[in-house]
């Protein structure tokens, strides 16, 4: 069945003409659909349209069948699509806001060392809509209707969003529509391991997200054997398509380094950091490991992160750990659903 929340306000109306229904139909669901609605609760809609519309298409892509909530107040979702894959997401309250994480795929194929999401492999990609369904059914959660709770998204959840390209791009041009929940790219930060045929494309095509490449590693020798990724695009490769990302969108870059002890940690690495980073506006994003237990990794303490950080800082790097979140109710990409799979939950 397909998704209503795949198409733009402009394709629903195309449908509907098609259909000989009158495009302020089109407007009036389209305004239900961004406020998460199923088809009973679309009150101004005929019943007999809501009817048509029910034996055709599906209104809610996803239901939220868990919430945990932290701690920290950072809730983390598990959602059911349509067909039965189960995928989860998150919410993190900032000060300056509410930011949703998403998933951009079922599982991941990207298979990197320390990252639950890859484990059983990619199941398959997400829709557009599914994508934009989870932002929409969060907002929801939080009480959002008409008005708007959600500020800022990442594309951190499960997936490698540039391995699904043209759904992730889409649903970037669907929620970034005044036509929707409009939350504007400037306030949408995509994540990647780094496929640099995909960053070229992503500048070319005029996308001004924020983007953050997982970077982990200062040496291709060590990146290889903890990215697959690694061993098809170099650093240096990734260093001159972000740049050239940077000239196209004006938007800084941001560097994700999961600090390993013993392992990315060392003088060197911060050189080696310092250079990869000078000569355009960057930002090292230091992440503290969420522990994997199906992984044998090991992270490393505060004080050696601030130490790291420090480090950095005088070398002349903007870097800053970032604050990690829900780590008490599994905040690491992909380890949510695993749990839900082997019956923890
Ligand atoms: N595929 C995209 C999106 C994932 S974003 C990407 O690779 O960027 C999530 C970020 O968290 C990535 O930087 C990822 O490498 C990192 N990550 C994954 N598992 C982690 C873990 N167990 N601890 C800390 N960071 C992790």
């Amino acid at each position: 069945m397909e998704f209503l929340h795949d198409y733009s306000l402009a394709e629903l109306k195309e449908k509907f003409s098609a259909s000989g229904l009158p495009a302020f139909r089109a407007k009036q669901t389209y305004e239900w659909l961004t406020r998460y609605a199923d088809f009973d609760e679309m009150s101004n809609l005929p019943a007999a349209l809501r009817e048509t519309l029910k034996n055709s298409f599906c209104a809610r892509p996803l239901e939220i069948i868990k919430t945990l909530i932290s701690r920290d107040g950072t809730r983390k979702y598990l959602y059911e699509l349509a067909d039965g894959n189960v995928i989860e997401g998150a919410l993190m309250k900032q000060e300056y806001g509410n930011t949703v994480c998403v998933s951009t795929q079922v599982g991941c194929r990207m298979g990197c060392g320390f990252c639950a999401s890859g484990i059983g492999g990619l199941v398959r990609n997400l829709t557009a809509g599914e994508i934009l369904a989870q932002v929409l059914a969060v907002n929801k959660d939080l009480g959002g209707g008409a008005d708007r709770k959600i500020t800022n998204i990442v594309l951190m959840g499960s997936g490698e969003p540039l391995d699904n390209y043209d759904e992730v791009t889409k649903f970037l041009r669907l929620v970034s529509s005044p036509d929707g929940i409009n939350i504007s790219e400037r306030n949408i930060s995509l994540s990647t391991c780094g496929l640099v045929d995909k960053i070229y494309k992503f500048a070319d095509e005029g996308f001004k997200a924020n983007l953050s490449v997982s970077l982990h590693a200062t040496t291709d020798e060590y990146r290889r054997t903890v990215m697959p990724i690694a061993r098809k695009y170099s650093i240096a490769e990734i260093v001159k398509a972000v740049k050239y990302y940077f000239n196209k969108s004006g938007r800084r870059i941001i560097f994700e380094y999961t600090m390993l002890k013993d392992v990315n940690m060392s003088d060197d690495d911060c050189k080696r950091l310092r250079k990869l980073t000078a000569g355009y506006p960057s930002h090292v994003n230091l992440i503290m490991l969420n522990y994997v237990k199906e992984k044998d990794v090991k992270g490393c303490t505060v004080e050696e992160g601030e130490a790291f950080c420090k480090k950095l800082n005088e070398a002349g790097v903007s870097a800053t750990i970032r604050k990690s979140k829900g780590a008490d109710v599994g905040g690491a990409c992909g380890q949510l659903r695993r749990k839900y799979a082997e019956g923890e939950l």
